[in-house]
């Protein structure tokens, strides 16, 4: 098995998923919306379910509304509420380095035909942050509403949306968070905050893919992507019942882990030599959002001039036990040779982007897989740039 150290690392479900969904297709497979007493007994695990995924994120069970996935979530999020946009606020402001669930979304919403928004973007810290009080210096009376990631899923930047939230509040501006990247791995508390809705997804913490939660605050307006009686008329359907049950498993587990800070410190740690180690053996090499703060789990580092495609694909053939898989960029656009748009957004110098790769950890990361990994990413860089300099010369 190579050492996992792309984003699929987070997405291995964890064994008591696994378990909980399979007892769902095997003897709980009934439709939660069935009167009789199977159905019931269905519908009683989805809304277990929803009070772990509830409870995770601070929230009330009835504000989770369950959906496909993030992506689903954020657009839930982003249509539903400029349903309701008056005409005088044609304005949403989001950043330039949202995964691309929420940046292509906006792109199409300003380029669409007929009645457009326009699409404003946050300023950015030179560490790639998104800078909160020059950010609410954009709220006007145009606004429509605010939609920007919590953590980023490249860099693993962490923004500081908490007075951006507050601000859209005092100004009666509807705010969005996906914060797909930081719901499992860091503390949420929307009960804290001044958050109207929050985009999450199940296999960033250990649960199944293809299904996902919108946190909605208690009476937002918002319309739904599909009509039905479901989800309380905000997602018609019928629930992805194993899903929903992994979903919350993995939510109940992603909590317990939460309750000692003292892992976060150690895999950030863990994290940390993994990049002196790296940094110290490759002359250039430098990480992307490095000065701001970062999830514990993420780091990219740019190794120019190298390209990252072919330095991908030399770590990935490495024999058993040594091979190492990583990601360039977004690992959803992975096989596409352009930069990262992110990168070029924070202000990464083209080159630098090129040849940048991400590495994600997840809590189930050991120290031997870091210590190994350093020595293949060490020996692959200094082969590939050998081979650089010698077609070069
Ligand atoms: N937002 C962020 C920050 C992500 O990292 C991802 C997935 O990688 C998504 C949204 C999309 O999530 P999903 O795959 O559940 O639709």
């Amino acid at each position: 098995m190579p050492i996992e150290l792309d984003n699929n690392a987070t997405t291995k479900p964890l064994p008591e998923v696994i378990e909980a969904m399979t007892e769902m297709l095997e003897r709980a497979w009934h439709n939660p919306s069935s009167m009789h007493r199977s159905g019931q007994a269905a519908r009683q695990r989805v809304e277990l379910a929803r009070a772990s995924v509830a409870r995770l994120i601070g929230a009330r069970a009835k504000s989770i509304v369950f959906t496909s996935g993030a992506t689903e979530s954020i657009h839930l999020a982003i249509r539903g509420t400029l349903a309701f946009a008056p005409e005088s606020r044609r304005t949403i402001v989001t950043s330039a380095i949202e995964h691309e669930a929420v940046r292509d979304l906006c792109g199409h919403l300003a380029s669409r035909k007929g009645d457009p928004f326009r699409v404003v973007h946050a300023p950015l810290t030179a560490s790639g942050a998104i800078d909160p009080a020059r950010t609410v210096a954009l709220l006007d009376d145009s606004v429509a509403m605010v939609s920007l990631q919590w953590a980023n899923n490249e860099t693993g930047v962490i923004h500081e949306i908490g007075p951006i939230a507050e601000a859209c509040r005092e100004r009666g501006i509807p705010f969005h968070t996906d914060a797909t990247q930081m719901v499992g791995k860091m503390p949420v508390d929307v009960g804290a905050m001044a958050m109207d809705l929050l985009s999450c997804s199940a296999h960033k913490m250990h649960g199944p893919k293809g299904v996902g939660a919108l946190y909605v605050r208690p009476r937002l307006r918002l319309e739904a992507l599909f009509q039905g009686p479901h989800e309380l008329e905000r997602r018609g359907g019928t629930e992805n019942v194993p899903g929903i049950v992994g979903f919350g498993v993995a939510a109940e587990s992603a909590a317990a882990w939460l309750g000692d800070g003292g892992e976060r410190e150690r895999l950030a740690s863990l994290r940390d030599s993994f990049e002196r180690a790296i940094l110290g053996s490759i002359p250039g090499a430098s990480v992307n959002g490095n000065g701001a703060e970062r999830l514990w789990n993420t780091t990219n580092i740019a190794f120019p001039p190298l390209e990252a495609e072919p330095l991908l694909m030399l770590l990935s053939e490495r024999p058993e036990g040594e091979a190492v898989n990583a990601s360039a960029g977004a690992a959803c656009s992975s096989g596409s040779l352009d930069p990262s748009p992110v990168l070029l957004a924070m202000g990464v110098p083209e080159r630098e982007a090129h040849g940048s790769l991400r590495f994600s950890m997840s809590r189930l990361t050991e120290e031997r897989e870091i210590e190994a990994g350093v020595g293949t990413v060490v020996e692959c860089v200094r082969r590939l740039a050998r081979s650089a300099t010698s077609v070069i010369g």
